[in-house]
């Protein structure tokens, strides 16, 4: 069958050709792509705001061509060029996906889709650190973005865990309206990139708290003090802090995927640069699958791959 047929008979069956899920860059560049190669696409996203991760980003200062572009906007200008092109995700968080004889079948709260081909795009949330006061103090002066909340926390004192690319990146950002920064992190070296370093060393009201873990976060109704452990001594100690931002990296939502695809032993997709996973017509792109560098540049370039790597699928079938 020529694919014009096939596209004719998936909109009479009401089949999609291709479900996207996830509105990252990922998700975003494979919206594009799906559309430029006339795919008949139905795109999901949970979220109201189009972008991912990148929306709780002050700066991202390593996309090419866009240096010191806001997360903010550059996950606009993402969504934007896809909405330009008639692509606009619905807001419908998925549920499950099931293969059923060889249709995959993608179920909302609300909603049944069918498709031939999906690409999870679903990306990755913040990791939690799990130890007494995080949960209880969240929102009370505990926080997961810098960038939505530093305005509460001007001239306070704070403290950010972490220490990636995201923690210095955030302790330079609330260094700016903060009276004092604390930076902890449980090696005595920074995982960031060193131009990042180098910002970071240069903040005076930044000081750094090497070796240590975060224990507890104390407070009854607000964040009052970090109490951490120094791995070498072993002594303990609080820091009097208003608040207590938490970036110790992201964790992969793939829990509702574990039946259909392989994952890795940390819950990543198992999937290579062309997106293909162990379950064949899925394909898996951005911080959700396997890979060693987690960026939006890596993220659109996966996009676009998976798009190719699902009309590969879709012309052979
Ligand atoms: P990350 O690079 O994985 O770093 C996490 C940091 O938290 C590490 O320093 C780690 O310590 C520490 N950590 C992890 N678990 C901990 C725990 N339980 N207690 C205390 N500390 C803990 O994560 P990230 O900085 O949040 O970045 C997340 C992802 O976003 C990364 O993949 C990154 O590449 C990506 N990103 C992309 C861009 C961009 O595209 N422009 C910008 C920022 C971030 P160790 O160093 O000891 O492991």
């Amino acid at each position: 069958m020529v694919a014009t047929e096939k596209v004719r008979q998936n909109i009479m069956e009401n089949i999609y050709d291709l479900a996207i899920l996830g509105a990252g860059p990922a998700g975003i560049c494979a919206a594009i792509y799906a559309t430029r190669a006339k795919l008949n696409t139905i795109w999901l996203d949970k979220k109201f705001v189009q972008g991912g991760q990148i929306v709780d980003t002050y700066e991202v200062d390593n996309y090419p061509g866009l240096p010191g572009i806001t997360g903010l906007d550059l996950g606009e200008a993402m969504a934007g060029h896809a909405e330009k092109l008639g692509m606009k995700p619905q807001r419908e968080p998925v549920r499950s996906i099931e293969t059923e004889h060889g249709i995959k079948v993608i179920r909302t709260k609300k909603n049944e889709y069918r498709a031939r081909a999906v690409i999870i795009a679903c990306g990755a949330t913040h990791r939690h650190l799990g130890i007494p006061g995080e949960e209880e103090l969240s929102g009370m002066g505990v926080s997961y973005c810098a960038t939505c909340d530093a305005a509460f926390f001007q001239d306070r004192t704070v403290v950010v865990v972490g220490g990636g690319n995201v923690a210095v990146e955030d302790a330079i950002l609330l260094s700016r309206t903060c009276k004092k920064v604390y930076l902890v992190h449980r090696r005595d070296e920074l995982r960031a990139e060193k131009i990042l370093q180098e910002s970071l060393f240069a903040c005076k009201n930044v000081e750094l708290i090497w070796d240590s873990i975060p224990l507890s976060i104390e407070g009854t109704d607000k964040v009052e003090a970090l109490k951490i452990r120094n791995k070498k001594t072993q002594e303990e100690s609080f820091i009097e802090t208003d608040g207590v931002f938490i970036a110790v990296g992201i964790v992969p939502g793939t829990e509702k995927f574990k039946d259909l695809v392989k994952l890795d032993e940390a819950g990543y997709i198992v999937a290579g640069e062309d997106g293909i996973t162990s379950e064949p017509g899925i394909f898996a792109a951005g911080d959700i699958r396997t890979k060693n560098l987690r960026q939006v540049v890596t993220a659109v370039a996966d996009g676009a791959n998976a798009v190719a790597s699902a009309q590969r699928y879709l012309l052979d079938k």
